[in-house]
């Protein structure tokens, strides 16, 4: 049975179930109208015979036969014998060739020549010892013959309506197999052209392969997504890190080769710390990109007060918290990760301590705003030129590295839009280079 396929296994199987089943049927049918045929023989002869009885008399010693007696009725010769079984009346069937005793009030079957004779006698006494024999004689049912409808429908109706059956199962089955294919070519097509961006792209519909389609698009869709990021990480991993890895080398071997002062060797020191760190908040933020962009970092969603979350973030600040106010509205709820919205938040006061200057004053406010949630976090610094507030949110992009105390890698905004749109929300930046910049989230407010 290996090697057949699914579809010929099961077509196999409805076969010989409908054949099992047709030969049972049409033995059952078969029986049962062999049973009937015979007992409508057997009460025809029974009847006639009672009738033909009913003709008959005998008045002293002599045979009376009522006229117009029929001794061949309905398929049944009626034979009249004497006690010595010898034939008065009737006419003996030719092919009814044997002698056959006779039992009052019997019916049975017997066997003459090739023929099956159904056979009734009846003792019609006069007195004592005197009496004639009335014998009815019909040929047994033919049973192929009488069930010709039954022979027609075992030998021919069966076998088509069996073939008919296979057919029929097996086109229904190759339709219904139909999707699996697809599933099994595009799956190894993407397997072996090692392209994740393909899909199966079943139409939706409420079958097992159509679902089973729809998990493995979802499944190829979380792959891509996964490769993509890890390479991503790869790659932006080896070109980050590359500049502080080489300036660390670089400060090294300049410090083995030459003497230099215990000043030099301090300000190496911290040269190479300063880049440690760069180096370890660069690890740490592609790590946070990869995870989101991956969905390892699952979000857990639940409702979160905008208003209560700011003022804890806010209060946790290491920054001078007399230029930091925070104000809220009451109860701007929304369905979000604290942890994620709590790292949006920090990165934007990161941002807008470093980028305001020594004396700036952040303000952060949250508020509803019809079916949204803003969180704003407004700084009176440098401010971004029109022509960089729409660069600033892309990977690695800096408007100037010199700007900030130079700790920046670019994608701390990078993170915030990320974050922002996995809660289904997007940013906007108000920003004016001088007067100061504001960075609005908006969310879906949570309905109460
Ligand atoms: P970085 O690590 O360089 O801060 P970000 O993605 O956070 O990277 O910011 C991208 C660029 O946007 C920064 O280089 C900076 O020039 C600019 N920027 C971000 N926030 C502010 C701000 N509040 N004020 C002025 N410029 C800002």
């Amino acid at each position: 049975m290996k090697r057949f396929s699914v579809k010929t296994k099961i077509t196999m199987w409805i076969t010989v179930l409908t054949i099992v089943l047709a030969v049972l049927l049409s033995v059952f049918m078969l029986s049962v109208s062999n049973t009937v045929f015979l007992e409508t023989v057997k009460s025809r002869l029974s009847q006639t015979m009672i009738n033909s009885i009913g003709r008959l008399s005998i008045n002293d010693g002599r045979l009376n036969i009522e006229a117009g007696f029929n001794f061949y009725d309905n398929g049944i010769s009626i034979l009249i014998y004497n006690k010595n079984e010898a034939l008065l009346a009737g006419q003996i069937p030719v092919a009814f060739t044997i002698e056959e005793p006779f039992e009052n009030g019997m019916t049975r079957i017997v066997n003459a020549d090739a023929n099956e004779y159904l056979i009734m006698d009846i003792w019609l006494p006069d007195g004592w010892d005197n009496g004639v024999w009335v014998r009815g004689l019909t040929e047994s049912p033919d049973y192929v013959q009488t069930s010709g409808n039954l022979r027609f429908m075992l030998f021919t109706a069966l076998p088509g309506f069996i073939f008919l059956a296979a057919i029929g199962a097996y086109l229904i089955i190759r339709k219904a197999f139909k999707p699996l294919n697809k599933i099994t070519s595009a799956a190894s097509a993407i397997n072996e052209a090692r392209d994740l961006s393909g899909r199966i792209g079943l139409p939706e519909g409420g079958d097992e392969f159509s679902r089973l389609a729809a998990s493995f698009d979802s499944m190829f869709e979380r792959l891509e997504r996964s490769f993509e990021a890890e390479k991503r990480f790869t790659d932006d991993a080896s070109h980050e890190l590359r500049t502080p890895v080489a300036i660390i080398k670089g400060a090294c071997e300049y410090a083995e080769k030459y003497d230099e002062t215990p000043e030099e060797r301090k300000e190496t020191i911290s040269m190479i710390h300063r880049q440690a760190v760069k180096m370890s908040d660069l690890i740490y933020q592609l790590l946070s990109m990869a995870r989101l962009d991956q969905g390892t970092e699952r979000a857990h969603f639940e409702q979160v007060d905008l208003g209560e979350l700011s003022v804890l973030v806010c209060g946790e600040q290491n920054y001078d918290q007399a230029r930091l106010s925070v104000r809220s509205e009451e109860n701007v709820l929304v369905k979000a990760d604290s942890s994620l919205i709590s790292r949006l938040i920090q990165n934007l006061l990161d941002n807008a301590f470093k980028y305001g200057g020594k004396d700036c004053c952040v303000d952060v406010s949250v508020k509803k705003v019809g079916e949204e949630c803003q969180v704003s976090v407004k700084d009176d610094g440098i401010g971004i030129s029109y022509d960089e507030q729409e660069k600033i949110w892309q990977r690695f992009y800096q408007v100037d590295a010199s700007r900030g105390d130079g700790s920046g890698s670019g994608l701390g905004l990078a993170i915030v839009r990320q974050i922002a749109e996995l809660h289904s929300g997007y940013m906007t930046l108000e920003s004016i280079p001088g007067i100061g910049s504001d960075f609005i989230l908006h969310l879906p407010a949570e309905k109460i």
